[in-house]
């Protein structure tokens, strides 16, 4: 679960997260949706310690990564413990960024093994596994050069599930893709999302966020305008700016 409180952000003059609060429960799929330069990249940065926030609080399956005192004062917890508190979210980029000089299942194995220390033998099976789930056991021994974009972004997946994360955030996973290709990747994340994974999705797969998210939020301009289920965000958006936006997609 996630929650966040408040969250502010500014780089400069330029107040990118302007308040910004949301919870994630646990097995909801979130999608979120907004024009270019919303915030929505920076909110999900922000709620995995890739950018540090200006005020607000957020806590991650009921551990504080940050908080803010009455005084306005905004405190992270000590860097280890904000490094534990984030591994238990899988993260996966618009840009695959696998590494090029590992096999497919070298990517899966090596932070689990570097990071959490597991062995090995353990953790092998599990990659296999994972691998067989996104259906690319054929692929294992590959280097990621050798794969197509949907195929990369599908090892991307399931490298971020091999640390057995309980949350897993998602940044336009498709939108660096071939038309063509989008739909194993969405394949695949939405069997996540049957498995009742939390999810936290950034996306411009309206598609995708009306069928498969459990709640919609739009953001516009570092705020979130308007949060709802797809069916009444979409079918009956309440606020000028969600039509205004959504008109301009269809
Ligand atoms: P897109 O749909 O294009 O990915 P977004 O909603 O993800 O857009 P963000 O990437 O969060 O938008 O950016 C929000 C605003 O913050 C933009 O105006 C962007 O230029 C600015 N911004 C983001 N990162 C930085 C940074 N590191 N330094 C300065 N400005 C930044
Ligand atoms: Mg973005």
């Amino acid at each position: 679960m996630i929650v966040a409180r408040d969250l502010h952000k500014r780089f400069g003059d330029h107040e990118v997260l302007r308040g910004v609060s949301l919870t994630v429960g646990k097995g909801e799929v979130v999608a979120v949706i907004g024009p270019s330069g919303s915030g929505k990249s920076t909110l999900l940065r922000c709620l995995n310690h890739l950018e540090t926030i200006d005020r607000g609080e957020v806590v991650i399956e009921g551990d504080t990564l940050v908080a803010t005192d009455a005084a306005g004062h905004c405190r992270y917890v000590p860097e280890a413990e904000a490094r534990r508190i984030c591994r238990r979210m899988g993260m996966v980029f618009q840009h695959f960024n696998l590494f090029p000089h590992l096999t497919v299942l070298q990517n899966l194995i090596e932070a689990p093994i570097t990071v959490k220390g597991l062995a090995r033998d353990a953790i092998v099976p599990v990659a296999d596994e994972l691998l067989r789930k996104v259906g690319l056991f054929d692929k294992r021994d590959s280097y990621p050069s050798r794969l197509s974009g949907g195929q990369k972004q599908r090892v991307a997946i399931a490298r971020a599930l091999a640390m057995a994360p309980d949350i897993m955030l998602f940044d336009e996973p498709t939108s660096a893709l071939d038309p063509e290709l989008t739909g194993e990747v969405l394949r695949s994340m939405r069997e996540l999302a049957e498995e009742h994974m939390t999810m936290l999705v950034v996306t411009h797969e309206m598609a995708f966020a009306r069928d498969v998210s459990t709640r919609v939020i739009f953001m516009d301009g570092g705020d979130i305008v308007e949060a709802g289920e797809p069916a009444a965000l979409f079918g009956n958006p309440s606020h000028p700016r969600t039509r205004a936006f959504l008109q301009r997609l269809s």
